[in-house]
This record gives C-alpha cells, sequence and structure tokens, in this order.
C-alpha cells in the first residue's frame, strides 16, 4: 500500500517478440530516419550486416568498432563516422557497451538512436550515458540519449553465452531490485520490479540449462526489459555505487561485478527493506546467492581479480560521497561486506 509517491514516466516506445527484428525498418520509417549509421562490436558485425542488409538504402553504413565502457576515443571516432556518412540516426545492435556508443553520439550529435538489445544489461531503456576517460568513467542523464525505439528480438540472444546470460541477467536483477527501495520509487516502478525480477529468476535456470530454448529467453529479455525500465526511473543506491567504485578501480568485469556483489548487498539491507524479503523470500540475500551457486556464476571478488589489499580503497570511496540506501552503512559495515565478497562467502 503507497500513501505518498511521486511518479513520473519516461517515454517509451517497445517492440518486443521473437523475430521482432525483422520490423526494424518500420521503426526507422518511424522516426523519418533516411541513412542510419548500425553500430555493432566487431564480435556482432554479422548480426549487424544482417540488420542493415533489412534497412537496404535506409542503412548508411556498420560500424563495428564499439568496445566496453565507452572510452571518449571510441565515441569520437563513432561520432565522426556518422558525420562523413551523413547519418541522421544510429541503430545500436547489441549489448550495454554498443548501446551506450550510441548514446555518445546522440549525446553530442543529437541524433536519435534505436536499440536492439541483445544482453540484459538495460542501458537501452535509460537516460544514462557513460564515457571513460584515462581511466575513469563519467555517467550522467540526459534525456536526448534514451533510445526512441527498442526492439527486443530475443531470437538475438540466442547465442548469448550462459556465463554471459547469467551474469547479465544478474545485472538486471540489480536494478530491480534498488528500484524496489529506491527513494523515488513509485506503486509502477515496484510493480515493474517485482514481475522484471521474477521473470529473470524463472527464466535463467532455463536459458542456463537450454540456451536456445527460446521460451526461456523471451522470458528472460522479458525481465531484462521491466529492470532496465526501473533502472532508467529511479535513484540506484549502496549496490549501484560499490559496483562503479569496484568496476572502476580494478578495471573489473562490469556484469560479473553486479552478479558478486549483489546477494552481500541485498542481505545488508534486508532488515530495512522487508520488500526485499517479500519478493525473494525469509532469506534473500542467500536466495540469490543459491541462484548464482547453482547457475555457475562467479561469487568472489578475488576470482574477478580484485586484490585483497584493495578492500580499504573501496571503502574510502564508497564512503566518500552519499548516496541513498534504505540502512545507513558505516565503514566497518561496508569492510565486512566487502571482504565477504571478496571471499566469495555465503551472506549472512
Ligand atoms: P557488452 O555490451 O560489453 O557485451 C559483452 C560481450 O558480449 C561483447 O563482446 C558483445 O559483442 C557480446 N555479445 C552481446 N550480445 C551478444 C549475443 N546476443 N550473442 C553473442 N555475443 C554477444 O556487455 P553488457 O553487459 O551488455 O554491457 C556492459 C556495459 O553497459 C558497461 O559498460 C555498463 O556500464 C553499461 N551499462 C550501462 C547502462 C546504462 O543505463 N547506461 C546500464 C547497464 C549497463
Amino acid at each position: 500500500m503507497w500513501d505518498e509517491f511521486v511518479h513520473q514516466s519516461l517515454p517509451m516506445r517497445v517492440v518486443f517478440g521473437a523475430g521482432s527484428s525483422a520490423r526494424l525498418g518500420e521503426e526507422v520509417e518511424r522516426l523519418g530516419l533516411g541513412r542510419v549509421l548500425v553500430l555493432c562490436t566487431p564480435e556482432q558485425e554479422p548480426l549487424a550486416r544482417r540488420l542493415a542488409d533489412g534497412l537496404g538504402p535506409r542503412a548508411a553504413d556498420v560500424y563495428p568498432h564499439a568496445r566496453m565502457h565507452v572510452p571518449v576515443e571510441v565515441a569520437s571516432r563513432a561520432r565522426q563516422a556518422a558525420a562523413e556518412v551523413g547519418a541522421d540516426g544510429c541503430v545500436a545492435a547489441g549489448g550495454g557497451s554498443t548501446i551506450g556508443l550510441g548514446k555518445a553520439i546522440a549525446l553530442e550529435h543529437g541524433l536519435p538512436v534505436i536499440a536492439v538489445p541483445t544482453t540484459y544489461a538495460g542501458s537501452e531503456m535509460t537516460p544514462i550515458w557513460g564515457l571513460t576517460e584515462n581511466g575513469r568513467k563519467r555517467t550522467g542523464r540526459d534525456p536526448a540519449v534514451l533510445p526512441r525505439s527498442v526492439v527486443y528480438d530475443p531470437e538475438l540472444t540466442l547465442t548469448l553465452p550462459v556465463p554471459l546470460s547469467v551474469t547479465s541477467g544478474f545485472n538486471a536483477m540489480a536494478h530491480a531490485v534498488e528500484g524496489l527501495y529506491a527513494p523515488d520509487a513509485s506503486p509502477i516502478i515496484s510493480l515493474m520490479a517485482r514481475e522484471g525480477a521474477q521473470a529473470l529468476i524463472e527464466g535463467l535456470p532455463d536459458v542456463a540449462a537450454r540456451p536456445t530454448d527460446l521460451a526461456a529467453r523471451t522470458r528472460a529479455q522479458y525481465g531484462a526489459w521491466l529492470c532496465g525500465a526501473v533502472l532508467g526511473a529511479t535513484t540506484m543506491s549502496l549496490h549501484h555505487k560499490l559496483c562503479h567504485v569496484l568496476g572502476g578501480t580494478f578495471d573489473l568485469p562490469h556484469a560479473e561485478v553486479h552478479t558478486v556483489v549483489l546477494p552481500h548487498v541485498v542481505a545488508f539491507n534486508a532488515t530495512a527493506a522487508p520488500v526485499l524479503g517479500a519478493v525473494l523470500g525469509p532469506d534473500p540475500g542467500g536466495a540469490l546467492w543459491e541462484l548464482a551457486t547453482k547457475l555457475g556464476a562467479p561469487r568472489s571478488l578475488a576470482e574477478l581479480g580484485m586484490p585483497e589489499s584493495g578492500v580499504a580503497e573501496v571503502v574510502r570511496q564508497a564512503v566518500a560521497s552519499p548516496y541513498a540506501n534504505p540502512r545507513p552503512v558505516t565503514a566497518d559495515d561496508l569492510t565486512r561486506l566487502v571482504e565477504a565478497a571478496h571471499r566469495g562467502e555465503r551472506p549472512t
């Protein structure tokens, strides 16, 4: 029961369903675009070429140079490439790295982005951009970078390797979890967060067992959409703060860090945010840790490459700037939490 809230919806157009990438041309046309640049990582170039072929003359070119965390040099070369071919929009076909590159172009040149997501990271549903320079990632919010249309085709996720599917799914669940106790949550956000987390909790084991099962992939991507929408609409708390510090300081892989840290933050916040128990069960942190274990995901920051000596630095950075959290956090609390995550212990 909600007594008080503020709710503001972001504009959102989603075309969802197996085979829906065949309708990309309709979305390009709907936005009145005639020369889109199709962005992707080098590994996903065949997919991008297929999409560009389907667009015919409306595709100006394919730009297969997206990289993790959007280095400023990569963004600058991509903006130049877009200008050289006279692009009037971008199609970002891939995960958070590719969609992040589309956002970087939109941020400076205002070109509309159509996203075709192939992971569960959720960037396509947010106005959040990120750029990395000299090893430091800057992020910000700007409505100009929010994709104008998002085409979710679960068939494109069939090739997402199981380990990345699992960690990407945990990355998505982290958005839902922190949306449940966000200071700016609302009844609609809460419904989306519950439904999104549930779809992933049910869908991920099936994806891990049968990666080419389209029904399982559809369920997982449906959950990822909702979780991404929650991320786009709310203020994230301790978990996202810690992951940002850990990823930035030790150059750790994004989705894997989320997977390791989430059960620990959930266990820490469980008493202050009873909604976690209502959604994830009486031992919510333990339940997520068990799920990660069952799905073969990494569980310790040590195995991701974080040195044990780094705990103090993480704690220093995490307490240095204030952020929302349902439970007050002391440096001692954080030290215990990060040490447990570093060792890969079951959270208590
Ligand atoms: P990613 O985009 O870096 O992709 C990881 C790898 O998987 C790449 O090599 C890619 O080519 C490959 N891949 C992607 N989809 C595939 C598929 N279907 N089949 C086979 N291979 C596939 O990973 P990610 O986790 O999606 O994105 C991480 C990045 O996104 C981070 O930089 C993170 O900060 C950012 N992010 C931003 C937001 C936001 O709101 N701005 C939200 C979430 C994540």
